[in-house]
């Protein structure tokens, strides 16, 4: 393959990658997007909630993505996994599981973030199906259902009564035994409150049957909780951006043109923001790549996030 220079990299190459990507293909920017092809919502049938892809299949939406890059020659999209990133900006260097080692200006962080599930048997087969992470994004399938909210932190509280106001009138918290839930203030507004645990998941005609912690059958159309969102051993923390704390873990802090705290670096997506949503990661990528592009034609104006704070 050509080894550059390229003007960027891109890492990761999905909603917030490939949306990046074409504002700097626009610009006509050589541009090399690098995916492992693992979007974040790959094990969902369908997305919700993206205005003219309501209900697709997120590999049919990022498919139309990709044949629309086609049209720009100065962008590459490669599968493969980026291992290593260093330098610094103008001359970046990043490196691949499949030895390819390239130069870049600059560099989008576009990879997402990895979820970490509770370790319950069967839960991990039935996650973005019946086990769902966000009522917006797939409650309206399970509307006026019974439905569980496993408490894996505290915006469990704040899940359930989402859930309960407009999705449910039968919404059980599963706290596993965590502390901290105003029980009274929840059974108020109608969320049933339960301190048992899951202890194993299993998917039938109608929807999920939950073993509780000690043996005792639920049936729910679907268990809603909020797993760890993960960017430990990535290119985020390789380049040491600077992270803010999230409900669900760290993620990349990035200022108004989703430039990072290191120089020429700039983030996008789902690993730069506390919370997932397509539609917000493809805005993300639009202004990574503008961002990026400017910073590329007016080195002075984007600066890096820690130095605009201090100014
Ligand atoms: C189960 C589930 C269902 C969801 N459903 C919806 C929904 O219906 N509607 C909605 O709006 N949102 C939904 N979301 C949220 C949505 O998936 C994310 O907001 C969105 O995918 C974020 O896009 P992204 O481009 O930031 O990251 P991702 O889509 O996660 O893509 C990151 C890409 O980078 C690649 N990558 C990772 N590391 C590397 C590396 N080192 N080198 C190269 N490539 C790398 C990955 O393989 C992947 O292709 C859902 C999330 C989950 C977990």
């Amino acid at each position: 393959m050509n080894d550059g220079p390229y003007d960027v990299a891109i890492i990761g190459g999905s909603f917030a990658g490939l949306t990046a990507a074409l504002q700097l293909g626009r610009a006509s920017r050589r541009t090399l997007v690098f995916d492992a092809g693992a979007p974040r919502n790959r094990f969902s049938p369908a997305a919700h909630g993206v205005p003219g892809w309501d209900g697709t299949p997120p590999g049919e939406i990022l498919g139309r993505f990709r044949s629309d890059l086609a049209a720009y020659p100065s962008v590459q999209i490669q599968a493969d996994r980026v291992v290593q990133v260093d330098g610094r900006q103008d001359a970046f260097s990043v490196e691949t599981d499949g030895g390819d080692r390239v130069s870049a200006r600059r560099i989008v962080l576009a990879h997402g973030v990895r979820d970490i599930l509770p370790d319950i048997p069967g839960l991990a087969e039935n996650w973005g199906r019946t086990v769902l992470h966000c009522p917006y994004c797939h409650g309206y399938e399970v509307r006026d259902r019974p439905l569980a909210v496993l408490a894996t932190g505290p915006m469990a509280a704040h899940q359930a009564q989402l859930l309960r106001a407009d999705w449910s009138e039968a919404v059980t918290l599963l706290t596993a035994g965590m502390g901290g839930f105003d029980a009274d203030a929840l059974t108020k507004v109608g969320v049933k409150v339960d301190p048992r645990n899951v202890k194993a998941v299993r998917s039938d005609a109608t929807g999920l049957a939950l073993t509780l912690s000690d043996g005792a059958p639920m049936a729910v159309a679907a268990l809603f909780l909020g797993p760890t969102a993960s960017i430990a051993e990535t290119p985020a923390e390789h380049l040491g951006c600077a992270l803010a704390d999230g409900p669900m873990g760290p993620y990349v802090q990035v200022g108004p043109m989703g430039q990072t705290s290191v120089p020429g670096v700039f983030a996008a997506g789902d690993l730069a923001r506390p919370a997932p949503n397509v539609n917000f990661a493809i805005a993300d990528g639009t202004q990574a790549g503008i961002g990026c592009h400017a910073s590329l034609v007016f080195p002075d104006f984007v600066q890096p996030l820690q130095q605009e704070v201090a100014a």
